[in-house]
């Protein structure tokens, strides 16, 4: 026959080795996944933190430093050079050097880790949004130094743990930083953890999930080596890259019917409908039959690439690329779910959320963010305020929800998407952030 002629069903359909993938992964030597945001008050340190980490964990070099470091000093600056290795888009960056590294990806022996967004640029709030609504822990970085940890306070420490709590993450490991500025005071760092660990149990972290560290982000210390500083010998504790390695993938969520949201789509080699993305829940293995939402289409696996990496298999928290057959490029777009076709996602233009405020809610049109997914649609009821911590109902039927606070509200959709309980959104308007949470 014509080549022309060849249906796209026609195709012979991919083998599966119809593996145990749980089993799989359990008996694997792999690496884990984990991804994380950083967040805390501007000028906290997290650039340098995480420049520094990179530094030492040998994802950029010296040289590429030394580099960075000659054009901070043009514009006198020095201290910048660190920050640069993450943040290569700053404003404060003379024009004309670039240097092209991945610098949002490292691993240790035991994990590969995604930073889902690169602190510092200027649309900070979305990015973090965005990062936490697939973050699997985030680090909060507080400047420990004399006034700083007083006004971060007041300032966006807070505001960014709410957020992160409110988008579901529910680990955090809090980086006190700046610590060679107050001589390794133990007495500073206990005095920080008390008040820290005092509002993040506030914000509806549980005690087990919160870990500090005493950090210089800086000189890299009790980063990835623990300090040399006789005066920071009192801490005899894990390091940031041992606190980071702790995060466990959950199993609640492998063995939960698959969902993938896809962040990319793109035609290689192997196929023209290549898609990438984070796997939030299940599992898929080469051959395994897959159902795109909304479209409602189905695919095959031809294979999997894990951390860039073939596999055979791949499971929850890893960031994976499928070549896939059997379906037309037109049936997959960026945001849509890729879903287990037994257990499929539904779909619909409908929803209730529980929502922490930014701005005044009423009814009013919103856009509706779920990763990478945007849609238009319209606060159209707002059923009660809640208990921020309790989540317990404090009034019912309120006109109108005040910043800061947690309303169950309902939004309708212009058009159908996939949607399930559970789901991090984000509601914009105007172009700013009004609401995050979770779909009821
Ligand atoms: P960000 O806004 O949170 O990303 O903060 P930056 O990474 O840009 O750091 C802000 C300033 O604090 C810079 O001048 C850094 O050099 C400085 N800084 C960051 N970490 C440390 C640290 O551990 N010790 C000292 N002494 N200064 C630091």
């Amino acid at each position: 026959a014509e080549v022309k002629d060849l249906k796209i069903s026609d195709a012979p359909l991919p083998k599966s080795r119809n593996l145990d993938v749980i089993s799989e992964f359990q008996k694997s030597k792999n690496k884990k996944s984990a991804s994380f945001v950083v967040v805390g008050h501007v000028d906290a340190g997290k650039s340098t933190m995480m420049g520094r980490l990179l530094l030492e964990l040998k994802v950029v070099d010296q040289r590429t430093v030394d580099k960075l470091r000659k054009e901070a000093e043009t514009i006198g600056k020095t201290s910048f050079a660190l920050a640069w290795v993450l943040d290569q888009r700053s404003e404060e960056r003379s024009r004309g050097v670039t240097i092209d590294i991945a610098t949002n990806r490292f691993e240790t022996d035991t994990t590969a880790f995604t930073i889902l967004d690169a602190p510092g640029h200027r649309d900070f709030i979305p990015n973090m949004i965005a990062g936490a609504s697939q973050a699997d822990f985030a680090v909060l970085v507080i400047d420990a130094s004399i006034g700083a940890f007083e006004s971060g306070l007041k300032g966006q420490t807070k505001e960014h743990s709410l957020l992160i709590r409110s988008m579901g993450v529910s680990r955090i490991i809090v980086a006190v930083n700046k610590l060679d500025m107050v001589a390794w005071s133990q007495e500073r760092f206990d005095e920080i953890r008390d008040q820290v660990s005092g509002f993040l149990s506030a914000t509806g972290f549980q005690q087990k999930s919160i870990s500090f560290v005493p950090v210089s982000g800086l000189h890299g210390d009790n980063l990835v080596q623990r300090s040399t500083d006789p005066a920071a010998s009192w801490y005899t504790g894990p390091t940031l890259v041992e606190e980071l390695e702790k995060s466990e993938p959950n199993a609640r969520a492998l063995a939960k019917p698959l969902r993938m949201t896809v962040s990319e789509v793109y035609r290689t080699m192997q196929s023209p409908v290549t898609v990438s993305g984070r796997i939030d829940a299940g599992s898929l293995q080469t051959g395994d039959a897959l159902l795109v939402q909304p479209s409602g289409e189905k695919a095959y696996v031809k294979s999997v690439l894990v951390d860039e990496a073939p596999a055979d298999w791949a499971v929850a928290g890893q960031n994976v690329v499928l070549h896939l057959s059997h379906i037309d490029p037109i049936h997959v777009k960026v945001g849509d779910i890729i879903c287990d076709p037994a257990k499929p996602i539904p779909r619909a233009d409908i929803f209730t959320m529980k929502a922490l405020a930014f701005d005044f809610l009423m009814p009013m049109q919103v856009d509706v963010h779920r990763g990478r997914l945007h849609a238009a649609g319209r606060i159209e009821a707002i059923p009660a305020l809640l208990d921020k911590v309790s989540g317990a109902v404090t009034k019912k039927k309120p006109k109108i929800v005040k910043p800061a606070t947690v309303a169950r509200i309902v939004v309708r959709l212009e058009a159908q998407v996939p949607l399930e309980a559970g789901q991090r959104v984000v509601l914009r308007s105007g172009g700013q952030t009004v609401a995050a949470g979770l779909l009821e």
